[in-house]
């Protein structure tokens, strides 16, 4: 897989990506459709598998196809909307258009890593970012000289760390991910709350869902944190895992700027929130994009100014997610409140997903009002 040529023989990119990640790959296909060549270095070998919910948001899925990447329908799934349960409690909320999409993280990667190659971008593969210099970077086995580096490299980013951008951490729980073999049996991703811990189901293909459970104690496993999910774990009895389990830390964290100098930071690397928003991967197609455009006009002020834009609708969510997590009675009430009014849920559903900006929101918040009130 290696190349036997040193990077440094053959590499003078405009944009160097390091971390071939869904966003990093993203990236550079996006800086190849804005006319600048690009170079990937990635340490682990493709298909790049991760622990993830492997659902798509209708504003990533949009990005995607903009950006070329051809989503093998076969090995993906449509899913219209979002449902909460909690003991008795169940409430659905649609998209307001176009559907999110179930896939497998290596359908995704094989995909990206797919309309990067037609248009040119190089990769190497199995290779390390050991220094960031001053032109470019050093690698684990030789030099790239570029005019921008785009650090991609994921949550506990290296080059964040050595630009001295850490941000705090505001909270760090571990989801657990499995596949199985099942026919979908709802067109939703499907999210049971229980205190302290939180299982979703998303549909990947026709014939397989990803299970997730998020929790601030993962000794307890899998099988046990299932089970405090009755109604899913009954569903599962006899099915047939066809993954490996694996684990991922999910965090919700900030970075003290995404600019520094001739770097910029995306995705996970920048600012990275808890899974249970299922909007990781969207969120970094947007950064990946807005970056791309910056570049394609010849800096990075641009991207800085648009980093805040993108991002925070999801904090704000992320925010009140994590608040419910800890507060069952409050979580509970609000469920209840979404159940009775699925309008509000789906018009919040709404704002997270961008579909609708705040003014729309409060315009159908008004209606709504006054639908209840003449009902009452
Ligand atoms: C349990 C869980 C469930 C989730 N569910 C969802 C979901 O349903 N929907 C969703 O949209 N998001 C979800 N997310 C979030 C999503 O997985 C991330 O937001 C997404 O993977 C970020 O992509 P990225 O490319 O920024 O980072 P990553 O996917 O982490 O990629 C970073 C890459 O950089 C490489 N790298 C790191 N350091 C170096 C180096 N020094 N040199 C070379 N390469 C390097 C790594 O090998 C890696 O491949 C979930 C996360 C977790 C943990």
């Amino acid at each position: 897989m290696r190349r036997s040529i040193p990077p440094s023989t053959i590499m003078n990119p405009d944009v160097l990506v390091v971390g071939g990640g869904p966003v990093g790959l993203a990236t550079a296909i996006a800086v190849r459709l804005e006319g600048l060549s690009a170079t990937v270095v990635e340490r682990r070998l493709p298909p790049v598998e991760k622990a993830c919910g492997e659902g798509i948001m209708p504003g990533g899925v949009t990005l995607l196809k903009k950006l070329g990447v051809n989503l093998p329908a076969g090995g993906s799934f449509r899913f219209r909307g979002i449902l909460y349960q909690e003991g008795h409690i169940s409430t659905r909320a649609h998209f307001q258009g176009l559907p999110g999409m179930g896939m497998r993280r290596t359908t995704l990667h094989n995909a990206l890593v797919q309309r990067a190659k037609e248009l040119g971008v190089h990769f190497l593969w199995g290779r390390q970012l050991r220094e960031l210099l001053p032109t470019g970077a050093r690698l684990s086995d030789g030099m790239v000289r570029s005019r921008w580096t785009v650090a991609a490299d994921g949550l506990n980013s290296g080059i964040r760390r050595t630009l001295g951008l850490d941000g705090p951490i505001r909270r760090q729980r571990v989801g657990l991910r499995r596949h199985y073999r099942i026919a979908p049996w709802s067109d939703l991703v499907e999210v049971s709350f229980t205190d302290g811990c939180q299982a979703y189901v998303t549909p990947v293909a026709p014939d397989q869902i990803c299970v997730v459970v998020l929790t601030d104690n993962p000794r307890q496993g899998f099988d046990r944190l299932l089970s405090r999910f009755p109604l899913l774990a009954h569903r599962l009895q006899g099915i047939r895992q066809v993954s490996e389990e694996q684990g991922g830390a999910s965090v919700f964290r900030g970075a003290r700027g995404v600019v520094r100098g001739r770097v910029a930071l995306v995705g996970d690397a920048a600012v990275s929130v808890d899974a249970i928003t299922g909007e990781g991967v969207s969120l970094g197609l947007h950064q990946a994009v807005a970056l791309a455009r910056s570049l394609g006009r010849g800096g990075l002020d641009e991207y800085a100014r648009a980093h805040a834009g993108i991002m925070g609708a999801t904090i704000r969510m992320t925010r009140l997610m994590l608040a419910l997590d800890r507060r069952p009675r409050l979580r509970r009430l609000a469920l209840g409140t979404l159940q009775r009014w699925p309008g509000l849920f789906s018009n919040l559903l709404g704002i997270h997903t961008r579909e609708l900006s705040l003014a729309q929101f409060c315009a159908r918040l008004i209606r709504l009002d006054r639908l209840g009130r003449t009902h009452t």
